[in-house]
């Protein structure tokens, strides 16, 4: 039975709101878009609905709530529990409630319903590295040259299919040309791979759920009638597969009438779906996502109410403005007033700085000031945002050396040290033995005797008998094929079969000798395979501290383990829910409680993101990537590096559309800051040890200019060769407002779009475009060192004919 709907309001849940605020919260049935503004409560709206439709009395497990980040949807969960217990002391009520992110929710749903799904409930998920490795191996076993087909270009080009929702068959009928020709070939071996070693990659999660959702009508219905109430924050960075599982979870639109496909009839509702987003901040359509899904959701439901949020609660006037002026360069958009009723506030500071040492002390020195100052800003509410991760080592550096506490938000840093790794591919191993991945890295690590002629042999008859390669391994002594295999060899891989049988109870993950929770499995593992051994012998003969911080990280491994199993919460999983067995029948509770932990385990480490691991509790600076910053605010923020190449980066500078994208993304960090503003420029940045001149970031041209303060220091300290640079001319500013200032492609001197160049240090490119000013800039192709953005008049480039 479908709830019904909630009728009275309670006032305290309403608290704080303004008018279009309240109403979007109480306008709980049918389909509600909230298109506003960067700060303007958007967050805030959905977390209050989820409050209030509880409070109504809808029931929790009805309700679905997709964030962008897990930490947004843990924070999210939290305020709703505060919010509700805050009503009547009952903190139980929001029991079964669903907030989590697509990928967490798909890697669920596609566990849950695994086998209609085509998968087993035991698949592993594959990172970035795992997908590398995979994808090496099948390019090679095609016989074709990875260097003609690089293992990261060509999963680029996967990815970006199988977000469009393109299957390997469906992307084999498109392809036309050589290239997808080619690339279909990889894409379809590649894909046979992954299941036979019962793995997903990460778009997988969102493809295999649409699939499901779509082709299963039982499913589909299931969850349908199970999730009542859906809302999702950040829509406009959803991409087409994150559309097409929201729209079958929530249902067809009244007026257009479901395909007869079997399913049975559903009562008429108007779905109730609720989306926020700004497509001021789509800054992800380099990885897919598409902002027409925010821009076309009244035409999808026909009839949804939209609401807009005016006012701007998060930052100063002057904040505000500068973000407003730098956004309205974008022509593609939709103009929305950001205003505030905060008035006052100090300017944006904007600073030319030296170099990126230089730099760094500059924005060190800031937070101290700021830190020490009337206000006393505590270090957690301070962040510096920056373009590319590689800009954040001497920034760490700087704040290492004034003793200022940082974080650096980077999710899967800590998973991607190689002594977590060597563990977790163990995990992964016991929870799936098909994941020949895994068992690859870790089958001589350490060294067991079991060497790579051996391993060679094993794989080949795997491949040949089409079986994973622990099968294969299990199978020996008994196999006569591989009794020519050193007796050596036979007697490791006996020992490591027996290793892993023992962990898992013959794979019941029953008696005696089985790990009793998934702490001590983690422990027992990093003991029993040798591993702790393994870094504490190297520890010792280095006398390194790098090696000791190893051995740290395999504890830390543990304790993330124990806290895992305190947090663990079944009722958390989407699946369970009244009425949910209707497929399960039989089937539920049939993994054991360690093999389900364990797989909740690897794939919570599996879905961690950069923004997962800001944590405002600590008291220090977060450093983070712009991208990671999306939906958080900060007291005082700094953006550094507003340089051409890297703010607009040199990657997204081949078309207006990318170039908006990167202007997005500056409109993103500026929008962060609540009081304070720090953006830096440098003069020179040292690029692969060489100390370049830079050029300045063309948006530091578009702020206004009444809300800066600019201030260059850029020649304060002495001592740097060679700076005789003509200053942008004061003149970039008036130059780009004086058209006959601008010069034509025939006074650049012939270099347009396509013209062979050769540069003195960097060899010879392409021209791939020139935008004019004062300073007419060309980005540049160069056959050796990738793409870069040259100044004209200085680059000393010469045409190649
Ligand atoms: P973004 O676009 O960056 O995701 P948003 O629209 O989601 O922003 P929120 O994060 O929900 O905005 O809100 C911004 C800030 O304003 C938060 O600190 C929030 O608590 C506060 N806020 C929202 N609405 C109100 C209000 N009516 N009164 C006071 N403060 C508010
Ligand atoms: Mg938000």
């Amino acid at each position: 039975m479908p709830p019904s709907p909630p009728t009275v309001a309670q006032p305290s849940l309403l608290e704080g709101l303004t008018e279009p605020q309240q109403r979007a919260v109480l306008c709980t049935e049918g389909p509600l878009l909230v298109l506003a503004a960067a700060g303007s409560g958007k967050t805030r709206v959905i977390t209050r609905r989820i409050a209030h439709l509880i409070g109504m009395g809808v029931p929790p497990w009805s309700i679905l709530a997709l964030t962008f980040t897990n930490k947004a949807a843990g924070e999210m969960r939290e305020r709703v529990e505060t919010l509700l217990r805050g009503a009547d002391g009952n903190d139980r009520r929001y029991r079964g409630l669903t907030v989590t992110t697509f990928h967490s929710l798909c890697a669920r749903l596609l566990r849950r319903y695994a086998e209609a799904a085509g998968l087993k409930p035991e698949f592993s998920i594959y990172d970035s590295g795992d997908q590398w490795t995979l994808c090496k191996k099948t390019v090679e076993a095609l016989e074709m040259s990875t260097s003609n087909w690089p293992p990261r270009s060509v999963l680029a080009t996967i990815s970006a299919a199988k977000n469009e929702l393109l299957d390997a068959a469906a992307y084999a009928a498109r392809a036309g040309d050589f290239y997808s020709k080619s690339l279909s070939k990889i894409y379809t071996a590649y894909e046979k791979a992954l299941r036979a070693a019962g793995a997903v990659d990460f778009d997988d999660l969102l493809v295999l759920t649409a699939k499901l959702l779509r082709d299963n009508a039982q499913v589909r219905a299931e969850l349908r009638s199970r999730w009542q109430y859906i809302l999702i924050d950040e829509y406009q960075d959803t991409n087409h597969a994150q559309l097409v599982i929201a729209t079958l979870l929530a249902g067809e639109p009244t007026g257009k009438k479901p395909k007869d496909d079997g399913e049975p009839a559903a009562p008429a509702a108007i779905p109730n779906i609720c989306v926020v987003g700004d497509p001021d901040q789509a800054i992800y359509g380099w990885r897919g996502a598409d902002i027409s899904n925010i821009l076309q959701f009244e035409e999808q439901y026909p009839g949804a109410k939209v609401i807009t949020l005016g006012e701007n609660f998060r930052s100063t006037a002057p904040i505000l403005a500068v973000a407003d002026k730098l956004i309205r360069n974008n022509k593609r958009r939709k103009h929305k007033d950001l205003f505030t009723s905060k008035h006052g506030g100090e300017r944006v500071q904007v600073t030319l700085c030296r170099d990126e040492q230089h730099e760094a002390s500059l924005i060190v020195d800031w937070m101290k000031r700021l830190q020490s100052g009337p206000e006393s800003t505590p270090w957690r509410e301070m962040a510096v945002f920056y373009r590319t991760n590689a800009l954040s080592r001497v920034m760490e550096d700087a704040f290492r050396a004034a003793g200022v506490p940082y974080t650096i938000a980077r999710g899967t840093a800590f998973y991607e040290r190689e002594e977590i790794k060597n563990a977790l591919s163990y995990l992964r191993l016991v929870a799936n033995r098909s994941d020949d991945v895994s068992l690859s890295r870790i089958v001589n690590m350490p060294t067991r005797g079991i060497g790579e002629a051996s391993m060679e042999r094993i794989e080949l008859h795997a491949r040949q008998a089409g079986s994973p390669i622990y099968a294969i391994m299990a199978a020996m002594g008994k196999d006569r094929e591989l009794d020519s295999l050193a007796p050596r060899a036979t007697g490791a891989v006996g020992k490591f079969v027996e290793m892993v049988e023992e962990w898992t109870g013959g794979g019941t993950f029953l008696g005696s000798k089985v790990p009793t929770s998934l702490s001590d499995l983690v422990e027992r593992v990093i003991k029993e395979s040798g591993l702790e051994k393994m870094y504490d012998t190297q520890a010792k003969t280095s006398g390194s501290d790098a090696d000791a911080q190893r051995l740290d990280n395999l504890s830390e491994l543990v304790s993330s383990a124990r806290q895992f199993e305190m947090e663990f919460d079944v009722d958390s999983d989407p699946a369970e829910f009244p009425g949910a067995d209707v497929l399960m029948e039989g089937r539920k509770g049939d993994a054991p409680p360690l093999l389900s932990m364990l797989r909740a385990y690897l794939e919570s480490i599996a879905l961690v993101a950069d923004a997962d691991t800001v944590d405002p509790t600590q008291g220090a600076v977060t450093l983070m990537t712009l991208h990671a910053a999306k939906g958080l605010e900060f007291s005082a923020a700094a953006i550094i590096g507003l340089e051409e190449g890297l703010l607009p980066h040199s990657r997204a500078q081949e078309s207006e559309d990318q170039l908006e994208e990167e202007r997005r993304l500056c409109f993103v960090g500026i929008t962060r800051a609540m009081k304070h503003l720090q953006i830096t420029s440098a003069k020179y940045r040292t690029i692969r040890g060489v100390a370049e001149r830079t050029i300045r970031s063309r948006f530091l041209e578009e702020f206004d200019p009444q809300n800066t303060h600019v201030s260059d220091q850029a020649d304060v300290l002495s001592g740097l060769e060679g700076t005789t640079w003509v200053e942008p001319s004061r003149s970039a500013r008036g130059a780009h407002s004086e058209p006959a200032s601008t010069p034509s492609a025939s006074n650049n001197g012939g270099f347009t779009a396509g013209t062979k160049v050769r540069h003195p240090q960097f060899g010879l490119g392409t021209i791939k475009s020139v935008s004019g000013g004062s300073q007419a800039r060309a980005v540049v192709q160069f056959d050796g060192v990738g793409v870069k953005t040259l100044v004209l008049e200085y680059a000393r480039l010469q045409i190649v004919r």
